[in-house]
């Protein structure tokens, strides 16, 4: 068996403290392997965005394990932390977070030039990534130039470029039109079946559907999982 790319261990998250205290996740035991894409579902405030961001290294919980790729990400500096999610991970957010003042290429480009990799690599993955994502002509516009639906595109390609191994995306289609979902979860699905691992949050089965398991949180905790055989998924989705 292949190691798995993300593994999280009794993961828990309170807010605040005292009589305050929101116990936003409890106990979460989640493993995601290379080519696994899982969806987590449940209602609003049952700890889908928290644990996405435990997940990628942008918030230590409260207690419990998070390995990304073998590193365990308790005992890492924060130089090493960021470092890992600069290279290990892709996020996609639902308002896209592009930066306002980079061009589509600058933005899908930003983690490799923060690493350092030359020049000419990151303009050859900048490409190849905005491509993927049908936007290779729009790489000098800013993102106030562009519909959101390509904003979108343009994150995703951030998401995935550099050979990320951990995409994450937190109801990355929820402004979307069907056509411009479709696309975005296509590209997610296209950068998994080549060796990353992904999970996506969403309240759309449609979109779910792209995964090859599907938790459901309710208040913090794992309570179902369901796993789609390949041929299911393949005449729900694909057809
Ligand atoms: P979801 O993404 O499923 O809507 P969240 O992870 O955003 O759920 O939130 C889970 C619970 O934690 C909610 O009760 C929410 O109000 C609370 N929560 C989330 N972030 C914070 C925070 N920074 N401070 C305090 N409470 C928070
Ligand atoms: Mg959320």
């Amino acid at each position: 068996m292949t190691a798995p790319v993300l593994r999280m261990v009794g993961v828990s998250q309170q807010y605040g403290a005292g009589e305050l205290a929101v116990s936003a996740l409890s106990g979460i035991d989640l493993e995601v392997s290379p080519g696994e894409l899982v969806a987590v579902m449940g209602a609003s405030g049952s700890g889908k965005s928290t644990l996405l961001s435990i997940a990628g290294g942008l918030q230590t919980p409260t207690s419990g394990e998070v390995v990304i790729d073998g590193s365990h990400l308790s005992t890492a500096s924060p130089n090493e932390l960021a470092a890992l999610r600069r290279r290990s991970v892709g996020f996609v957010f639902q308002d896209y977070n592009l930066v306002p003042t980079l061009t589509a290429m600058e933005n899908v480009t930003l983690p490799l030039e923060l690493d350092g990799v030359s020049r000419r690599a990151v303009r050859r993955a900048g490409k190849d990534a905005l491509s993927l994502v049908g936007l290779a002509d729009r790489g000098d516009a800013y993102p106030d130039d562009l519909s959101g639906g390509q904003q979108q595109r343009v994150a995703i390609a951030r998401a995935i470029i550099g050979g990320r191994r951990l995409i994450l995306a937190d109801e990355p289609t929820g402004a979307l039109d069907s056509v411009t979902g479709e696309l975005v979860m296509r590209t997610m699905r296209g950068r998994i079946d080549s060796g990353a691992a992904g999970i996506l949050v969403t309240h759309e089965a449609r979109h779910a559907a792209w995964a090859d398991r599907i938790v459901y949180l309710r208040d913090g905790r794992i309570v179902d999982e369901t796993r789609r055989d390949a041929a299911e998924s393949m005449l729900a989705v694909r057809a």
